[in-house]
């Protein structure tokens, strides 16, 4: 048997050889932490839980869900969005319930892209950009993002040629890795690129609500006719602590929208109602919990900065996501950085070039980890010798 060409045009996987270096370690009994996984680790939101265990006993719930999601759930996003962004939006048009935005990331690659057809997608960048445009056929074109840039990518750099054959480009900010946010004139730019050279827009807001120091996200779709070319890919995961129910919702542009429809139509058959229920519910929680989770991270960033400044790095309190991308000391690779980092302070952190060329240099550290084990990381690291310079 032999798999698909586009299965084997999937870069290898750059996280294979320290993965099997932390199982070494383990097996040794050696003491690991990682700060490796962009995963929530508290709970659920309490008031999403107690309206899923209401959800689960209605048996109207328990069939198949309408293939763009429960009205319920879409009239709430499209409440939310008003209420968050003043955005309107017709929610039996511009509105469709996912699986979870990486789902609906993969699949509006198969809406739009054909062979022959290129994306701009960001480097470095959720991998998933890049590996849906080889799926679909198409090129992905890496649109660098740099620190002297802010980690915003420079449209006047991308070649003219590549921007005519070009059906798609994702930005997402607040940015993983970088944790760089982008403001509306920045948007602004993007709408009009896209206008241009007639590109869909694709803005992954997974973490818009994780934001520090007073900070708010703007959305795209706030532009003066950003709904003529974008689409936002929102997600449950990292907002209310959801990452394992796999729900979330697109919006924007209703000619997208249908069609992003039609493929998961034919693919998958949408999420359990119950989940969607309680996912409706999420829209209308208290405020005070979303701002005390972003205190938290906001703490753990604070003690994470400020025990890499103490090593010689020179960082600034960095707006927004639960990530810091830091440069790794002069002179070494991300590769080397990281598993020094593992064989010398016991600490797993990716090394920057597993999310694109670009991220060489650099490496990320997830903030899901409370203050004391995060502490605890900087003295291994400082026992270690392990310093920026
Ligand atoms: C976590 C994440 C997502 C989506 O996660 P889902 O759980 O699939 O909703 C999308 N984009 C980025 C950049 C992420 O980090």
């Amino acid at each position: 048997m032999k798999i698909s060409e586009r299965l084997e045009k999937i870069p290898p996987y750059l996280f294979a050889e320290i993965d099997r270096k932390i199982a070494e370690a383990k097996a040794k009994g050696i003491d690991i932490i990682s700060l490796g996984i962009g995963d929530p680790d508290t709970p659920t939101l309490a008031p999403v839980v107690a309206e899923m265990h209401k959800a689960i006993d209605n048996p109207k719930n328990h069939d198949y869900p309408p293939y763009n999601g429960t009205e319920k759930f879409r009239k709430a996003a499209c409440d939310w969005m008003k209420k968050r962004f003043d955005v309107e939006l017709n929610p039996d048009t511009e509105m469709l319930a996912n699986i979870g935005s990486k789902e609906a990331i993969a699949h509006i690659f198969f809406a739009f892209v054909d062979k022959g057809d290129y994306t701009l997608v960001p480097d470095p960048g959720y991998p998933v950009y890049k590996n849906a445009t080889i799926f679909a056929g198409g090129t992905p074109y890496s649109m660098p993002l740099l620190e002297e840039n802010g980690y915003l990518p420079d449209f006047d750099k991308i070649p003219e040629d590549i921007a005519k054959k070009s059906k798609l480009m994702f930005l997402n900010y607040p940015n993983n890795p970088t944790g760089a946010v982008a403001d509306l004139d920045f948007y602004k730019k993007a709408v009009d690129f896209c206008k241009k050279y007639d590109i869909l827009l694709c803005s992954d807001m997974a973490y818009s609500e994780m934001t520090f120091d007073g900070y708010k996200a703007p959305s795209v779709l706030q532009v003066e006719g950003g709904k003529d070319v974008a689409i936002e890919f929102y997600s449950h995961s990292k907002s209310y602590n959801m990452t394992g129910w796999r729900v979330g919702f697109v919006c924007g542009n209703a000619g997208a929208v249908k069609a992003l429809g039609t493929i998961k139509n034919n693919i998958d058959s949408g999420t359990f109602k119950a989940i969607q229920d309680a996912a409706a519910a999420a829209f209308t929680v208290d405020q005070s919990l979303i701002d005390s989770l972003n205190k938290m991270y906001q703490d753990r960033r604070d003690a994470a900065e400020s025990g890499f400044r103490e090593l010689g790095w020179d960082i600034k309190p960095s707006k927004a996501t639960f990530y810091l991308w830091l440069p790794v000391p002069k002179g070494m690779t991300s590769e080397e950085f990281v598993t020094q980092m593992l064989e010398k302070a016991h600490v797993v952190v990716p090394p920057g070039n597993g999310y694109g060329s670009c991220g060489e240099g650099y490496f990320r550290v997830a903030l899901t980890k409370d203050v004391d084990t995060i502490k605890e990381c900087i003295r291994r690291m400082k026992d270690a010798g392990i310093r920026y310079n």
